[in-house]
């Protein structure tokens, strides 16, 4: 019988008698963590930074995420997504995915271990985080022509980089493998027919995410996103799409493959601005500077981090976290009069 790490069996047992539930006030439960676990990125994305500024915010030691991470699974947190800044900078990333892997839900689950990455250093981290235990693996695409997709990303050979990174996560076993692809109105939305095609030659899952007023430049306007419903009908249009059932009631895309190659390829739309699904949010995140957001569009965080270097025990931290949960946020206020841009950019929160 193989052994269980003693880290599997401290998440199991808090002798505190606090609830194994992360529940917010408006009757959500919060089952997926996202986790900053650097500020720093190699990429400068148009839609995402100014390109002139670097990490704003610290990264914690491994030993403090996982001691954090640990408080959250053990209440209830069944999805860890790693992301950043840019995850595969950080040098010890194949080691954390192999702790996370060993650890069991209180309910005696694995995780469900996933990364958000742009896919430039992919390549060869692919097989050593299949091998550590990663079950996911989402890599960020704007374009799948070489010279948009540089003047998205502005740094040269990018894209035969990230194209090298998404063949090796195929080749390691990441089934499927997923694209992130924001669209921004008269910079890269010229490519939603081509990422339908590549969709279906490659066997990939696309999805499109609206653009939303996150970027560190401050340039979002309304008239820059492009829409769910313009998606569809444009790839409707060319291709056969047929709806496909949410995975999960806390799904954010609307899933569709292609009725005359079934079950190859798939587009997705997440419309976080023209259809919000903020009723059925399941997330919560940790920045790379230790503190808990509970919306994207927070405009306070819980500095979870200072209750640990203040000294607090697991038990205060658990605490301190379902305390952070009750106070989520109904919803965003996008495009609503009252809207106030959080003064963290995506990249500083980790998407
Ligand atoms: N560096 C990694 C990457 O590129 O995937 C992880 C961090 S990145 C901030 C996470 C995701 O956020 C990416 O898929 C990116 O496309 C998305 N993103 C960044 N800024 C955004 C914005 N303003 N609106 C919508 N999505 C955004």
């Amino acid at each position: 019988m193989a052994t269980v790490p003693e880290s599997v069996k401290e998440i199991a047992t808090y002798p505190d008698g606090l609830a194994s539930r992360l529940q917010d006030s408006h009757g959500r439960t919060i089952t997926d963590l996202r986790v900053s676990i650097t500020d720093r990125c190699n990429y400068k994305c148009v839609y995402c930074r100014t390109g002139n500024v670097g990490a704003q915010y610290a990264e914690l030691s491994t030993a403090d995420y996982l001691r954090l991470i640990r408080a959250f699974v053990s209440l209830g947190i069944e999805k860890v997504r790693l992301t950043g800044g840019e995850p595969l900078l950080r040098r010890d990333l194949t080691e954390i995915v192999q702790e996370l892997a060993g650890w069991r839900t209180p309910a005696g689950e694995k995780l469900d271990l996933a990364i958000t990455t742009n896919g430039h250093l992919l390549e060869s981290l692919a097989q050593p985080l299949k091998t550590a235990g990663l079950t996911r693996l989402t890599v960020s695409m704007d374009a799948v022509d070489e010279s948009t997709f540089e003047r998205v990303t502005r740094i040269p050979g990018s894209y035969a980089n990230v194209l090298g990174g998404i063949r090796a996560a195929q080749s390691a076993g990441f089934s499927p493998v997923k694209i992130n692809c924001v669209l921004l109105r008269g910079f890269n939305d010229d490519q939603v027919e081509a990422f339908a095609h590549f969709a279906r030659r490659e066997n990939l899952v696309v999805r499109f995410i609206e653009f939303m007023p996150l970027d560190e430049d401050r340039r979002w306007t309304p008239e820059m996103v492009v829409s769910l419903r313009e998606i569809v009908a444009r790839i409707s249009a060319i291709l056969p799409l047929a709806p496909l059932a949410p995975n999960t009631v806390s799904e954010t895309a609307r899933r569709y493959g292609f009725s005359d190659t079934p079950g190859v390829g798939e587009v997705g739309i997440i419309a976080p601005v023209t259809q919000a699904f903020c009723g059925a949010c399941s997330r919560i995140r940790l920045t790379s500077d230790g503190k808990i957001r509970t919306c994207l569009f927070s405009n306070f965080e819980h500095d979870l981090h200072r209750q640990m270097r203040e000294g607090a025990s697991d038990s205060d931290l658990r605490q301190f976290i379902l305390r952070a949960v009750e106070q989520k946020e109904a919803r965003h206020h996008i495009g609503e009069p009252d809207f106030l841009k959080p003064s963290r950019s995506m990249v500083h929160i980790g998407g």
